[in-house]
């Protein structure tokens, strides 16, 4: 076949987009070019089905060495006990924990969307909230922290079998010794949904949830600066017994449990190529050059949060401690929607988030998420970040004049040639 002009074509045309914007959408990130040859490679071609070493399929013998080596990598950089590193997204992942763990009718509980939650912790639109009876937990309304107490009260109430933390727009930290607290109250097991600051995690930036929590899920393309993907990880823990908790005995039981919930409970036959791309990732990851660069999303975010405070903007619990804050436009008469649209105008990309307690739908929405780990990869600094808010600040304060946004869009991209993504 003749190349496919019309769609490589569309493939330049985005890499022009991502090259020429500020990427600020705070679950994106830009990987390594390894990551995406490995990707790219003929490692599509090929089913293997079941596990290393334990194929439904002959010619195994390579990609059986290529998955290990995610498996052990990922084991080396979160200090895992079992990893599986098949699932094809974060929601993957999290069904396929819930179909380990759970009976179709058993209680959730979950953080509420609303407040920065995923749709995969309960939601009514998600298989999470129509297969299972989700409860939730928010935030407080003052402080915009987790509401710990709530989510005690309801545990007791409720007695939930899965208490899921882990969130999509929390700038804070999580207190799992606590969670795992409410949770042997009531017998219920614990979820940490780590997609978001995983990078963090890893890196020691973050408390450890494998140390408390039973189960970690989590993405691998957002902090982690891998492939698009999922990973589900169990800590040292689960080497021992498990005790009466357990639904179904030992711990050791539940890595066949929840390898059997992936394949052939979710999924059919892995996606070898980007488990690849996981390998390459997870191997960057150990590097102290990664530890560099996520210490350095952690500082511009920081950076970024007091720069939003400088010019009166709120954020959501006054700050950050990983790479994301939630801004709550109320006090700018400027809705989530209006400001997406006119940042994309301009060439700066970022997403329209519901705020705890907001009066608006989820298509229109108080506030919007920014997030470091894109802007950070293509080398930005601290002062960077007073430059990126300046140019926000510029534009929503004139989301009705064109004129205006044009002349962000035009310093936007010519700034970003300072910053090149892939040299
Ligand atoms: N869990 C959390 C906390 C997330 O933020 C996301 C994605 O944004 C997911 C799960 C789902 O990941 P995916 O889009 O890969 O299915």
């Amino acid at each position: 076949m003749n190349r496919d002009t019309v769609l490589f074509d569309l493939i330049a045309k985005e890499a022009i987009r991502q090259e020429e914007g500020i990427e600020l959408i705070a679950s994106e990130n830009f990987t390594s070019k390894q990551v995406m040859e490995a990707q790219g490679s003929c490692l599509t071609n090929k089913y293997a089905e079941g596990l290393p070493n334990k194929r439904y399929y002959g010619g195994c013998q390579i990609v059986d060495q290529v998955e290990q080596l995610a498996i052990d990598r990922a084991k080396e950089l979160f200090g895992a006990a079992w990893v599986n590193v098949q699932p094809h997204s974060g929601a993957s992942a999290n069904a396929a924990v819930f179909l380990a763990l759970l009976q179709a009718g058993d209680k959730i509980l979950g953080f509420d969307l609303s407040h920065g939650g995923h749709l995969t912790h309960g939601s009514p639109v998600n298989f999470s909230g129509r297969l299972y009876q989700p409860n939730f937990y928010g935030v407080e309304k003052e402080s915009g922290l987790i509401d710990y107490k709530q989510m005690e009260e309801v545990a007791l109430r409720e007695k939930p079998k899965m208490i899921i933390c882990g969130a999509s727009a929390y700038s804070r930290d999580w207190d799992y010794v606590r969670i795992r607290q409410i949770a042997d109250q009531v017998g219920a097991l614990v979820l940490a949904d780590i997609s978001h600051p995983a990078g963090l995690i890893a890196k020691g930036l973050l408390n450890d949830p494998l140390k408390h929590c039973h189960v970690v899920s989590t993405t691998t393309h957002k902090t982690l600066r891998g492939p698009r993907g999922g990973l589900i990880m169990m800590g040292q823990d689960f080497e021992n017994p498990w005790g009466q908790k357990t639904p179904k005995g030992e711990l050791k039981m539940m890595s066949a449990i929840l390898d059997g919930a992936v394949f052939p409970g979710t999924q059919g036959g892995p996606l070898e190529h980007v488990i690849a791309g996981k390998a390459v990732a997870f191997g960057e990851a150990l590097t102290d050059d990664y530890k560099q660069y996520i210490t350095q999303v952690k500082k511009n975010a920081s950076r970024m949060a007091q720069a939003f405070v400088d010019r009166g903007y709120q954020i959501i619990s006054g700050g950050t401690d990983n790479h994301l804050m939630l801004i709550d436009l109320r006090n700018k008469n400027v809705t989530g929607k209006a400001a997406e649209a006119a940042l994309v105008a301009a060439d700066i990309t970022t997403n329209k988030n519901m705020v705890p307690f907001d009066d608006k739908s989820p298509f229109v929405t108080s506030g919007f998420r920014v997030g470091t780990a894109a802007v950070t990869t293509r080398g930005m600094k601290e002062e960077h970040m007073d430059t990126i808010v300046e140019h926000i600040d510029r534009v929503l304060m004139n989301v009705d004049n064109e004129a205006e946004i044009k002349e962000v869009k035009k310093k936007v991209n010519t700034w970003m040639h300072d910053f090149p993504l892939y040299k």
